[in-house]
């Protein structure tokens, strides 16, 4: 049904396309984030503080960093790709995997979903996104050792995918 939906209404499919492309994103960022900290020994959602979910900081002055700064690719573009507090460079490696990821989600929306079922099949293609995206991160950043916390992500998610699509 929302498929049919779906293909009879390109302005629908247009917006469709763009909020899987905004969801890649924001799972690029996310992980991004948790790739750098399974490298470093840090919990994925704690980071380094075992207490409370933990802000993400800037690698070299330490700096908890704010909403602003963690808009995915935007953040990155209008800070000119530097620290906000202590002007040090960020990599291009994280804005350029939020867009890759973005990319890919909107463009698996896009052309990949299938006719039967697109929107279960985005969704199901969104949880194994993350993985890949950290795994790139962990082989980047770790040097050739690869994070084993990284592997039962792996398991976790393709499990979740198996999961998911028993139960649509
Ligand atoms: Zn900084």
């Amino acid at each position: 049904m929302v498929s049919i939906y779906l293909s009879s209404d390109p302005v629908l499919f247009g917006i469709v396309t763009f909020s899987f492309f905004l969801l890649g994103l924001c799972l690029g960022s996310f992980s991004s984030a948790v790739g750098y900290r399974a490298c470093h020994g840090e919990s994925w959602i704690f980071g380094d503080k075992k207490t409370e979910a933990a802000r993400s900081k800037c690698p070299q002055c330490g700096h908890q960093l704010g909403f602003f700064d963690l808009i995915p690719l935007l953040s990155w573009i209008f800070l000119g790709g530097t620290c906000r507090y202590c002007k040090a460079k960020v990599g291009v490696l994280y804005p350029f995997l939020e867009l890759v990821s973005g990319c890919v989600m909107g463009g698996y929306f896009f052309f990949l979903s299938g006719e039967a079922h697109p929107l279960v099949n985005s969704f199901l293609f969104a949880v194994f996104l993350p993985f890949v995206v950290a795994s790139v991160v962990a082989v980047v950043k770790c040097r050739g050792r690869y994070p084993v916390s990284l592997g039962i992500m792996g398991l976790l998610s393709a499990a979740g995918m198996v999961g998911l699509s028993a139960v649509f």
